[in-house]
């Protein structure tokens, strides 16, 4: 299916709806039924009609085709976070005395998923660098049901062979899971792949103006109505019909905004490159970057996140770096309209620095500004840690 027909047209029913352009909000929390019969169905398969949005709402439902056609899926579940559509994916596939694989570095709360909850339900983790191929092969025990993916993460930005994850998945009838919020499904396609899950939080591209939370989590048609059946309804972390219409305005315009923000990104880890207070920049489309054959096959875009390692002897050249800022926001998340920083010493305290690599990094997310506007806005923050540094 042609992208732009699914994010303009497909799965709109305009005629239903005075041919409005934009879809309505189907604001209600249930669905009225005229006989008991249609009720006495409704209650045996939930996922074929409409009855409470809780479960399926008619809004959400136009998001959820469009999110399934985009990343090649059978079928898609949006959710209330990314979070959410993590721990649904997870939880669905593991039960009590189960092992999960698990590339380092992920997510936080993917992380805290895995070290502080599921152990306390008899689930196990392995930890490994997703790198090679031969650390998957290594850590796969008789009881892992689960390869947990973030390729690539969004630190450090390691990837992994996701063709070569999954034929090996496949042969150990292990389900494979991928967080895709890097790349979006415009970028990368895991589904096509040959991942079972691929999710993403729709907080941060698809949204894409900071104003709306969300996740995706796309697969087979089967395994989303089991998902559906089991975690959607009974955790009740189902995205709200006005997030929902939010997302697909988003959707509108996500090439648009992922075109230019690969422009400015471009011109914006160039710059940083040739920097003197700049040490290092990690970046997936560097020439440099240890993976970047495997960048260029399997990811068919720039996004906008970077990470660039400063010169800074001590904590406080850094924090006058950020502090100097005057345009570029210091916050968390990324993927809206407005360029933001984390510097990864925020992490620590004080006197735990030691000025190491990884706390000299800062995390830097290009918007949709133009790239001069914030060139010269690093640049004069560079300036006032200069006689720090
Ligand atoms: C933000 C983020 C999430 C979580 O999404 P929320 O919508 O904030 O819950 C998951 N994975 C990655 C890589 C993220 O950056």
């Amino acid at each position: 299916m042609d992208i732009s027909y699914i994010l303009n047209e497909y799965a709109e029913d305009r005629e239903n709806y005075f041919r409005a352009v934009s879809p309505p909000i189907v604001q209600t929390s249930n669905f009225a039924f005229e006989k008991v019969d249609d009720l006495r169905k409704s209650f045996e398969d939930e996922y074929s009609g409409y009855l409470y949005s809780r479960g399926l709402n008619p809004t959400v439902e136009i998001l959820r085709k469009k999110l399934a056609a985009l990343d090649g899926a059978e079928d898609c579940l949006v959710f209330n976070s990314g979070a959410a559509a993590i721990f649904a994916a997870v939880l669905a596939n593991v039960k009590s005395g189960d092992h999960i694989v698990s590339v380092k570095g992920v997510y936080t709360w993917a992380r805290k998923m895995f070290e502080n909850i599921l152990p306390r339900f008899n689930v196990t983790h392995t930890y490994i660098d997703g790198t090679d191929i031969k650390n998957f092969e290594n850590a796969i025990q008789s009881n892992t049901t689960v390869i947990y993916l973030e390729s690539p993460n969004s630190w450090t930005f390691e990837l992994q062979d996701l063709k070569a994850v999954a034929v090996l998945a496949k042969k150990n009838k292990i389900i494979t899971i991928i967080d895709n919020s890097y790349c979006t499904p415009l970028y990368q396609r895991p589904v096509e792949m040959g991942i079972d899950l691929s999710l993403q939080t729709a907080t941060k591209f698809i949204g894409g103006h900071s104003d709306v939370l969300g996740g995706v989590l796309c697969g087979s048609k089967q395994m989303m109505e089991k998902i559906f059946n089991s975690e959607y309804l009974t955790v009740g972390s189902g995205i709200q019909p006005f997030n929902a219409w939010l997302l697909i305005r988003g959707l509108r315009t996500l090439p648009a905004r992922l075109e230019r923000i690969s422009r400015t990104t471009t011109a914006v880890v160039d710059h940083l490159k040739k920097h003197p207070l700049v040490e290092e920049v990690i970046f997936p489309f560097n020439e440099t970057f240890p993976q970047y054959e495997l960048a260029k096959e399997q990811m068919s875009g720039i996004c906008g996140l970077l990470t660039f390692v400063i010169k800074a002897k001590n904590i406080d050249a850094i924090e006058t770096f950020c502090n100097s800022l005057q345009h570029i926001l210091m916050a968390v998340s990324w993927g809206g309209h407005e360029s933001l920083i984390i510097p990864a010493c925020a992490g620590i305290k004080r006197e735990d620095f030691i000025a190491s690599r990884e706390q000299r990094m800062l995390r830097l997310y290009a918007g949709l500004e133009d790239a001069a506007y914030l060139i010269a806005d690093l640049d004069q923050a560079f300036k006032s840690m200069a006689s720090l540094s």
